[in-house]
C-alpha cells in the first residue's frame, strides 16, 4: 500500500530494459498531473514528469517505493492533451513515454531547480513588458497586398469547410510562387485574433530565415519564437517557456517544434509538408507532419498542410475527402512556371571522367550571364569526385569502415568517408600498385564548380562568379548566409550547390535552373525515390523566374541519359496530378504505402550473421501470430549502405495493410524481443535493434 501518496512518473528509462512505462513513486504531498519532478533511478537521480496522480496504481508489496526527491512547482503542469500527444507517440512509434517525453523537453529543464525555474519565468515576464506594446490590438499591422482571386478562394473554403468540421485538416496544393505564405499568415492572424496560438513548422528552419522575417514584419509587436536545434540552451528554454506560459503567441520552428507546449493551440501549418526532414531519424522515429494531424484533432486545432509537391500520402487521403483539398494553381503575378528542358545525353559528345556538362546548357549558362541574370546548376553530391580510382590496377578509394566510397575533397586534398567521417590525406600514388596516375571518377559539387569557372564568361571576357552552397562551403558559422546575400545582392553569376540551394529561397534574380545528374534516382531500390526526384525537381525549378517579369524567360534544364522517362514527361508539363495518379496506380497494385503500412525492424551488431541471426529469430517466434493477423514479415537484408563504421546493419520489412492490426501486432512483438536477445551467447548478443514505423527511406 501506499503512505502519503502515490504517483506515477515517466522517467526516460534506458532501453535495454524494456520498461516503457511509467514508474510508482512516493510523494509526501499531492502533485498534479505533468509537474516536473526530480526522482531517484537506480543510482542516479533523474528528471521525471508526474503522470497519473489520482489513479493509485496496483503495486506489488515487495517493492519498496522511493520518494520524490523534488519538484518544479513553480511551473505550470504540462497540459493533459501534451501528455496525450507524448503518449499517442510513444505507442505508435513503440518507444518508452519518459524516453519521448523527456527528449521532447528543453534539455536545460532538467538541470534546474524549483528556485531556478521561478527565476527564469519571473526574467522572461520582465523582458516581456520591457519590449514595445503591440502597434493594435488584435490583428496585425500591415496586409501587404489585396489577396488574388485564387487566393480569397481558397480561404473562402476553408471558411466553409470550418463549419462543417471545428478542426479540419487542409492540404494546400500550390505551385512555387503562388502564394501559400500569405494563406498561412492570413490563417495565423485569424487564430491570433480569436485569442489563440499558431504553430507554424519548417523543413529547415537555417534556410528559410525568410520566412521567419514574413512573419514577423506582418506580426509587428506580437511575440514570436524560434524553436530548433540552431538555438542554444538557454535560448531553447526561453522560446519554450514563451510558449508554455502561453506568451508567445507564434511559434515557429522545426520538426521537434511539434511538441512545443501550447496552452492555447488553434492552428498548426506544416509548410513543405511532403519533406524528409519532418521524420526524425534517431530515438522515437516520429513523424513531425503525422503528429501535427494527429495533435490537431487533440486539441481542435486546424492542420494547414503546404506543398507545391504533396506526399503521396497526403495527396491520397485528400483524393478520399479524408482532408479538405485546396488548390492554388497559378504563380501570383500570372508568371509562368519555368520550361523545361531535357538534354538528351546519349547525344552528347561523352568525356572522359564522367558525366560532363552538356554543350548545349554551357551555352546557355553563358547566354543569362550575359544578360546579367543569375543561375543556379545543382548536384546532388558534394566534394570533388566520388571516388578516386588507379586506371592500372583496378584500386578504389574505398572506406575501411563502411561498404561505401571514400569521396575526393580537392581543396583539402582529402579523401573523406561521408558515412562514418574517417579521412584521410590523398595517398600520391595507388597504395595497391605503386601507380602516380590516380584519377577522380565522377563529379561532385567542388569539380562542377570548378569546371563551370573553365567554361564561364562574362560579357567582357572576365571568369564569371562563381559561388557554391553545401554542406562543405557552409560549415563556418555565418558562412551560408553571407553567401546567400551575395546571390540576393547580384554579386554572383552561378549558384552552384547540393539540394540545399532548391529549398524555400526566394531568389529574386535567377532566371535558369540546372540539375545536371538527377538520374540515379529513377532506377533506386526505394520505392519513393521517384517521389523524392519529382518534388526536388519541381522544387528546384520554383527557383527560377519567381520574378513575374522574367518568369516567361525562366528555363529549367534537366540533363538526363533517359529523356522518355514518364517522371520526366511529368516535369515538362508540371504535371504533379498525373505524376502522383501514375505513382499511386503503381503503389496501389504493388501494396504499398499510402495502401499498406510499413514499419522496418533494423539490428547493427559486428558480423551480419549476428545482425541477420537475430533477425531470422525475431522472424521465428513472430510467424504464427504474423499470420494470423494479416501481417507479412520479408527476409532480413543488408541496409542499402550494409556496413558504417564497423557495424554491420540488417534490416526486416513488416507489412500490413491495416494500420491498427500494425499497431497491435508490433506492441506485442517488441517487448518479446528483449528476450530474444538474451538467449543469444557470445558475440552475437552484442547487438542493437530498433523499430522504425513508417520508415521513409527503405
Ligand atoms: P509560395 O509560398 O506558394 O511559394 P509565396 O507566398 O512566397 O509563394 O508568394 C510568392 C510571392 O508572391 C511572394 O513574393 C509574395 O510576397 C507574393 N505574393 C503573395 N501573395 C500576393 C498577393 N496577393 N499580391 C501580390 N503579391 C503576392
Ligand atoms: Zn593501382
Ligand atoms: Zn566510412
Amino acid at each position: 500500500m501506499c503512505e502519503g501518496s502515490c504517483l506515477s512518473v515517466a522517467v526516460d528509462t534506458p532501453a535495454h530494459t524494456g520498461i516503457g512505462e511509467p514508474l510508482t513513486y512516493l510523494a509526501g504531498s499531492p502533485l498534479a498531473a505533468g509537474t516536473l519532478v526530480r526522482v531517484p533511478l537506480g543510482r542516479r537521480e533523474v528528471t521525471g514528469i508526474v503522470w497519473d496522480a489520482q489513479e493509485a496504481p496496483a503495486v506489488q508489496p515487495t517493492i519498496e517505493l522511493k520518494s520524490v526527491l523534488h519538484a518544479l512547482e513553480s511551473l505550470p503542469p504540462l497540459p493533459e492533451r501534451w501528455r496525450e500527444l507524448v503518449a499517442f507517440t510513444a505507442a505508435y512509434y513503440q518507444r518508452g513515454i519518459g524516453e519521448v517525453a523527456l527528449s521532447v523537453l528543453p534539455p536545460e529543464l532538467r538541470k534546474l531547480d524549483d528556485v531556478q525555474v521561478r527565476q527564469r519565468i519571473a526574467r522572461l515576464h520582465k523582458a516581456l513588458a520591457a519590449a514595445p506594446a503591440p502597434a493594435v490590438a488584435g490583428v496585425a499591422a500591415p496586409e501587404s497586398a489585396p489577396l488574388s482571386a485564387a487566393q480569397q478562394q481558397v480561404l473562402d473554403e476553408l471558411a466553409q469547410a470550418r463549419l462543417q468540421v471545428a478542426a479540419p485538416t487542409v492540404l494546400l496544393h500550390g505551385v512555387t510562387g503562388s502564394g501559400k505564405t500569405e494563406i498561412y499568415l492570413r490563417c495565423a492572424a485569424q487564430a491570433l485574433a480569436a485569442g489563440q496560438q499558431a504553430l507554424v513548422l519548417v523543413p529547415e528552419i537555417n534556410l528559410t530565415p525568410q520566412l521567419e522575417a514574413r512573419f514577423a514584419e506582418r506580426f509587428a509587436g506580437r511575440h514570436i519564437v524560434a524553436m530548433h536545434s540552431g538555438l542554444t540552451p538557454a535560448q531553447r528554454l526561453r522560446n519554450w517557456l514563451a510558449a508554455h506560459l502561453g506568451l508567445a503567441d507564434l511559434v515557429l520552428g522545426t520538426r521537434l517544434a511539434v511538441f512545443a507546449s501550447m496552452p492555447r493551440l488553434g492552428l498548426i501549418v506544416v509548410d513543405e509538408e511532403h519533406d524528409a526532414s519532418y521524420k526524425q531519424q534517431e530515438g522515437a522515429r516520429y513523424s513531425a507532419r503525422d503528429l501535427a494531424i494527429y495533435r490537431g484533432k487533440l486539441e481542435g486545432a486546424t492542420v494547414l498542410l503546404g506543398s507545391a509537391t504533396p506526399s503521396l500520402e497526403s495527396w491520397q487521403r485528400a483524393l478520399e475527402g479524408r482532408y479538405v483539398k485546396l488548390s492554388l494553381p497559378a504563380r501570383i503575378g500570372g508568371g509562368a512556371l519555368p520550361a523545361v528542358r531535357l538534354v538528351d545525353m546519349t547525344q552528347q559528345p561523352r568525356v572522359k571522367g564522367g558525366a560532363a556538362i552538356s554543350p548545349p546548357l554551357v551555352e546557355a549558362l553563358n547566354r543569362r550571364i550575359a544578360c546579367g541574370e543569375q543561375s543556379l546548376v545543382f548536384l546532388n553530391r558534394r566534394g570533388y569526385a566520388p571516388v578516386l580510382h588507379c586506371g592500372d590496377c583496378g584500386w578504389k578509394s574505398a572506406c575501411a569502415h563502411c561498404s561505401a566510397w571514400r569521396v575526393f575533397h580537392k581543396l583539402d586534398r582529402t579523401l573523406r568517408c561521408h558515412h562514418c567521417g574517417f579521412t584521410e590525406r590523398v595517398p600520391r600514388a595507388c597504395p595497391d600498385c605503386g601507380n602516380l596516375d590516380i584519377a577522380p571518377m565522377g563529379r561532385g559539387t567542388e569539380r562542377l564548380e570548378e569546371q563551370l569557372a573553365d567554361l564561364l564568361k562574362r560579357a567582357d571576357g572576365t571568369p564569371a562568379r562563381i559561388a557554391r552552397i553545401d554542406a562543405d562551403s557552409t560549415r563556418a558559422k555565418g558562412s551560408l548566409e553571407a553567401q546567400l546575400g551575395a546571390v540576393h545582392a547580384g554579386d554572383v553569376d552561378v549558384l552552384v550547390g547540393t539540394q540545399m540551394i532548391t529549398k524555400g529561397h526566394d531568389f529574386r534574380r535567377i532566371t535558369l535552373v540546372a540539375a545536371v545528374n538527377p538520374d540515379t534516382s529513377l532506377f533506386s531500390s526505394d520505392f519513393r525515390a521517384p517521389e523524392r526526384l519529382f518534388a526536388l525537381l519541381m522544387q528546384a525549378g520554383g527557383r527560377a523566374g519567381r520574378d513575374a517579369a522574367q518568369a516567361a524567360r525562366s528555363e529549367m534544364w534537366v540533363q538526363t541519359w533517359h529523356p522518355q522517362h514518364p517522371l520526366y514527361a511529368a516535369l515538362r508539363r508540371h504535371d504533379f496530378e498525373a505524376f502522383a495518379s501514375a505513382q499511386l496506380d503503381e503503389r496501389r497494385m504493388a501494396s504499398l504505402p499510402p495502401f499498406s503500412h510499413l514499419a522496418l525492424l533494423r539490428a547493427e551488431a559486428r558480423t551480419a550473421e549476428a545482425a541477420r541471426g537475430f533477425l531470422q529469430l525475431a522472424v521465428h517466434i513472430a510467424q504464427p501470430e504474423a499470420e494470423a493477423a494479416g501481417i507479412t514479415l520479408y527476409h532480413p537484408v543488408p541496409t542499402p549502405i550494409a556496413r558504417v563504421a564497423d557495424v554491420e546493419r540488417m534490416q526486416l520489412l513488416v507489412e500490413s495493410s491495416s494500420r491498427q492490426a500494425m499497431q497491435h501486432f508490433l506492441a506485442q512483438w517488441l517487448p518479446r524481443l528483449h528476450g530474444v536477445r538474451q538467449t543469444l551467447t557470445g558475440e552475437a548478443r552484442i547487438l542493437r535493434w530498433a523499430v522504425d514505423v513508417d520508415p521513409l527511406a527503405i
